[in-house]
């Protein structure tokens, strides 16, 4: 667009990195034509700043106030691809958040920094590499693959949306090889997303050996250097294959052509401070803005994808037997309450599993023990008072820490010595109940001393290269038994272990969220899934306090299938997603007294909102304590929306959220949270 604009009457609407909903207007003196997607370093408050424009106009601006100059043009050519910027805003759009905080998720810091261009105008051009294809042995793909991966290729210029549902060692990964090899001959590049960080060395060498330095690889250890030219090279040179967790979403890449989603059902996709969002939701926006295909992966679908897929929504594909012929484990639920009563014995581990410990170990095989709670034991609980011990500023239990004998919060690192005598009624009647991972790991090392025993979990560790390295020694069987958090639990490919056991499933049942089940379910599969990779005789014991529970049977069954389609029937019923969206506005304040009189304040507008609106369509359920009530001394509540698919959030979240604002006072705290996946 070249056309003539007026020196004195051109406008530029600015996007600051400040958590503001509003953009700013400034003047222009420049002929430029259009500024739009171009930094620009302008007067804000007492200082300068850096912002991006989102629009360059002539409008009439009728403002109370004057209308400041732009200091200085940074860019003159936008900084970011159009389809980049123009999905900046879509996010923003959607998850109704402030502008300034979507652009400042998707443009790394060094760009905001006035100073760092004054001292280094020109940033180092990434030296762009030579493709080096490196040709492997190239895996045959089998049937399944071949027909899944067929019908990828033939959809690459088209917004395909397809669910890729595969399980655990079917060989989800070589069909995305194969699709990413098409879309690189086509000169494009491929985003390819995987949940977890420790997971990115395994997939890291596997990619490699096919893409060589084609694979740019995101991830949290790199430098803001490495960072930088990461982000420049893939806005510059296609052809690429940009692969990382979560946030390397934000790769503005050039001519991308495919996006993958590993492990789509995965939580950690979802952000849940600043910019709150979900990396696959923000994935299908971006791929239908491009018109460009977005393959979902996982052996245990998300609700959300798998209800899509069934409504013919979205593209579906099975990988119904894993790739190496190997059957998937076995599983046995054991009752261990009744076992407990049976055998009459202490132990914090079914006597059936140290056996199968031993029995593994003797032919040759690792063994993998999954823990669903952290520290020693769950809880300390006083006989006489009949109460767990809890943290004195969040309403949570402690966590006995057998290192150092110590109680502490999960939530706020409060700590204080273990003693017997309750600080409540000073009794010496504290006793320690539940089965934390620390008490796992001491009766399994007591009860086998010749196996050699490695824990992986967030109090054992401290870096990711800390947990890189005892992932990769179990791998070279330096280990025999590895006992982990949900750390472990994720798409790893140990073909050497056929002993799978999990404990604890029981505790993430008894969560007050309606999400609960379809987390447990996918945990038992995903565990389930680490056996047996390589061969037929591998087993899964899972720990159970009561094995009749639904989650249990369809586990062992690996009925995906029928888990799925009867959740979905209790969501529908309850009109939960996805058959609704759910907008979660949260309170926090330092005192409570001045929170009542806030709801009080608000409520009114509450019951306006919703008289608007048939209750089907639109339902605000009352602002009520969260189910974590207290939080580092401050009281949190939330409100709850319900929202009819269809119906546009922005439709009233401006008017609510201005009223909640306006009616706020100093110290209290207000965030909004759409589609959030947890609401305790
Ligand atoms: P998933 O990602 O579905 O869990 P992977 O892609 O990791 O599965 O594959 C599981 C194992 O099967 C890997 O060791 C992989 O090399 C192997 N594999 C995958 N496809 C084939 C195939 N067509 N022929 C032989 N082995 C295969
Ligand atoms: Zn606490």
């Amino acid at each position: 667009m070249t056309e003539f604009r007026d020196q004195s009457t051109s406008y530029v609407d600015v996007v600051l990195p400040v958590p503001l909903r509003q953009s700013f207007t400034y003047k222009v003196l420049s002929d430029i034509a259009d500024l739009t997607a171009c930094r620009v370093y302008v007067p804000f408050g007492k200082r300068f700043a850096i912002g991006f424009v989102i629009r360059h106009h002539n409008d009439k601006v009728n403002t109370s106030y004057e209308i400041k100059t732009v200091r200085d043009i940074i860019d003159t050519v936008p900084l970011i691809d159009f389809s980049y910027f123009k999905w900046i805003l879509l996010s923003s759009d959607y998850y109704h958040a402030p502008l300034g905080l979507a652009f400042q998720q998707a443009i790394p810091a060094y760009f905001w920094d006035y100073d760092q261009i004054n001292k280094n105008p020109k940033i180092r051009e990434a030296k762009s590499s030579k493709s080096t294809w490196v040709t492997d042995n190239i895996t045959q793909l089998n049937l399944e693959q071949e027909s899944v991966s067929q019908i990828l290729k033939s959809k690459l210029n088209l917004f395909f949306p397809f669910l890729l549902f595969g399980i655990t060692g079917s060989g989800k990964t070589e069909v995305y090889i194969d699709v990413m090899k098409a879309v690189l001959k086509e000169g494009k590049s491929v985003l390819f997303l995987l949940p977890e960080i420790g997971l990115t060395p395994q997939m890291m060498s596997r990619l490699e050996k096919h893409f060589g330095d084609n694979l740019l690889v995101t991830h949290s250890g790199l430098t803001q250097n490495q960072r930088l030219n990461h982000w420049n090279r893939a806005r510059r040179e296609s052809g690429l294959v940009i692969m990382g967790t979560r946030s390397a979403l934000f790769s503005p890449a050039k001519n991308l052509g495919l996006i993958i989603i590993d492990e789509e059902h995965d939580t950690s996709y979802k952000q849940d401070d600043r910019f709150r969002y979900h990396a696959r939701q923000l994935a299908l926006l971006r791929a239908q803005d491009l018109k460009i295909p977005i393959i979902l992966g996982s052996a245990t679908p998300s609700l959300e994808m798998w209800h899509l897929a069934k409504e013919s929504k979205i593209g579906l594909g099975m990988l119904s037997k894993r790739a190496s012929d190997a059957k998937l484990p076995q599983m046995t639920i054991l009752d261990y309450t009744k076992e407990k009563e049976h055998l009459n014995h202490n132990l914090a581990v079914a006597k059936q599993i140290h056996d199968e410990i031993d029995k593994n170990f003797s032919q040759g095989s690792q063994s993998m023990i999954f823990v669903g709670q952290r520290g020693y034991a769950q809880n300390a609980f006083c006989k006489a008072c009949k109460e767990i011990l809890s943290c004195p500023n969040c309403a949570v239990g402690l966590t006995y820490h057998r290192h150092g004998q110590k109680i502490l919060c999960h939530y706020c690192q409060y700590t204080d010595n273990f003693q017997f005598t309750c600080p409540k009624c000073q009794e010496n009647q504290l006793i320690l109940i539940g089965t934390g991972i620390q008490a796992i790991e001491e009766e399994i090392k007591t009860l086998h001393p010749h196996l050699k025993i490695m824990r992986l979990d967030s109090d054992a560790i401290t870096t990711h290269s800390q947990q890189r390295q005892i992932l990769e020694d179990f791998f070279q069987k330096k280990y025999d038994v590895l006992i982990g958090t949900q750390m472990i639990a994720k798409g790893h490919d140990f073909s050497n272990v056929n002993l799978v056991v999990a404990i604890g499933v029981d505790a993430q049942l008894g969560l007050a969220d309606f999400r609960a089940n379809e987390r447990a379910f996918n945990n038992l599969v995903q565990v389930a899934g680490r056996a047996g990779r390589a061969s037929q005789q591998a087993k899964v014991l899972v720990q159970a306090l009561n094995p009749e529970h639904t989650v249990f049977k369809m586990a062992q069954s690996y009925d995906y299938v029928t888990f799925a389609n009867e959740e979905l029937k209790a969501r529908q019923f309850l009109l939960y997603p996805p058959f609704s969206r759910l907008m979660q506005i949260k309170f926090y304040g330092n005192h409570d007294s001045a929170l009542q009189k806030y709801f009080s304040l608000v409520r009114p507008f509450l019951d306006q909102l919703q008289s608007k609106y048939n209750k089907e369509e639109l339902k605000i359920l009352g602002i009520v304590p969260m189910p974590i009530s207290k939080i580092k001394n401050k009281f949190r509540y939330h409100l709850i929306i319900k929202i009819k698919k269809g119906l546009k959030i922005n439709d009233f979240s401006d008017y609510l959220l201005n009223v909640l604002e306006k009616n706020s006072s100093p110290g209290i705290n207000i965030t909004v949270d759409i589609d959030p996946l947890t609401m305790i």
